[in-house]
């Protein structure tokens, strides 16, 4: 898939980020329970965070479950607004919940994973909010499909908002375990290639779905330069009415941040104008690594010419292009060789199944 980022004309997050250059941190309930729970938390976190957030719908699995107490609570998120000089986001999952946000002076939205996995519903709320100058986070969908995630950050953009950002939360798989969904790395990174200027930014509390797990997700973001981080915060998680196993305390996230101070300060590009030795030597390694690139290429473009070759011959021969007892005798000598260099085996094993596959297929 190629997509140039002209065709998105997504406008730079630090122009209106409200944390600046540095990682943008939000964080709150899953869901507002009551005007207690809902300034309790907001008053022992927001001097730590940049957006506070809170489910005032709530889309749940099971009918005779919470499901969020509505509209009411939007006048509580104003006054936090207000009273602590924060913004919030909320979660709309109708055109209506657009009008409803809007009406309330909300400035932040974000949609969720069961909206953007349906195109038509993510168009109809990209309708209603045709002419506001709401900022729109957007999850990615349940299923691991980017096209969809990139579909329905073009159709948020399509009606003109520029403000957009995407929210990773993992997806729902048989192989989450152990967390509740498979974060995939890889889709993150080929949208961020696909759209370089969308800010995105990390949910670790819906991909962990367990409290332990959540720093190990958020380093990895952070590692991989991720602009920011959406982490559930309760102010006694234990009693939460959605997602309680997931949230952290005021407590915990205070923690978690003091951890990861360092890598919140700004973007982790490095900035090659820079004059000092690490950088000199950043800079002549990734010369070395394009070019050994290009070798492996042309060395794996002669292998699939052999490859062909040795498909006519078979042909001429009338036999089948899988002789399994040749390709066991391949793959035991390269996990050899791969031990003799150092490499893993698990992934010599893998890049030598991808080859073979695509060598089957030309045969
Ligand atoms: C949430 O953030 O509370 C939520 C419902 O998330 P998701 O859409 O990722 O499941
Ligand atoms: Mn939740």
């Amino acid at each position: 898939m190629s997509h140039t980022s002209s065709q998105y004309n997504i406008q730079e997050f630090s122009s209106w980020s409200p944390s600046g250059n540095k990682k943008l941190i939000i964080a709150g309930p899953c869901s507002v329970e009551s005007e207690k729970q809902l300034f309790s938390t907001a008053e022992s976190i927001v001097d730590d965070i940049h957006i506070f957030r809170a489910g005032v719908w709530k889309a749940r699995t099971n009918p005779n479950t919470f499901a969020g107490v509505g509209e009411k609570s939007l006048r509580w998120l104003k006054k936090i607004e207000e009273d602590y000089n924060i913004p919030v986001i909320i979660e709309v999952l109708s055109p209506d919940h657009v009008k409803q946000a809007i009406d309330n002076g909300i400035k932040y939205i974000w949609l969720g994973a069961r909206t953007t996995v349906n195109s038509y519903l993510t168009d109809e709320i990209a309708q209603s909010l045709s002419g506001s100058d709401l900022r729109v986070f957007v999850k990615n969908p349940l299923v691991p499909d980017i096209s969809l995630w990139l579909g329905a950050i073009q159709r948020i953009n399509k009606v003109g908002i520029t403000k957009i950002a995407a929210i990773h939360r993992g997806f729902q798989s048989l192989n989450a375990a152990p967390f509740r969904n498979e974060p995939i790395w890889d889709l993150p990174i080929k949208l961020k290639c696909s759209i370089p200027e969308l800010p995105i930014i990390c949910d670790p509390s819906h991909i962990a779905g367990k409290r332990i797990f959540i720093e190990e997700i958020v380093r990895k973001a952070l590692s991989l330069d991720f602009s920011g981080l959406m982490i559930e915060t309760h102010i006694t998680p234990e009693e939460a009415l959605s997602d309680k196993d997931q949230q952290l305390s005021p407590n915990d996230l205070r923690n978690l941040l003091n951890s990861i101070s360092s890598s919140l300060k700004s973007s982790n590009n490095i900035d090659l104008n820079q004059n000092n030795d690490a950088v000199k030597k950043i800079v002549l390694l990734r010369q070395l690594i394009d070019s050994l690139d290009a070798n492996m290429l042309e060395i794996i473009s002669q292998r699939f010419n052999a490859v062909e070759e040795i498909g006519q011959l078979k042909k001429e021969i009338n036999t089948s292009p899988l002789q399994v007892s040749r390709w066991n005798e391949v793959m035991e000598n390269r996990l050899e060789i791969a031990n003799k260099l150092g490499l893993s085996e698990e992934f010599v094993e893998k890049l030598m199944e991808i080859i073979h596959h695509e060598a089957l297929s030309k045969q």
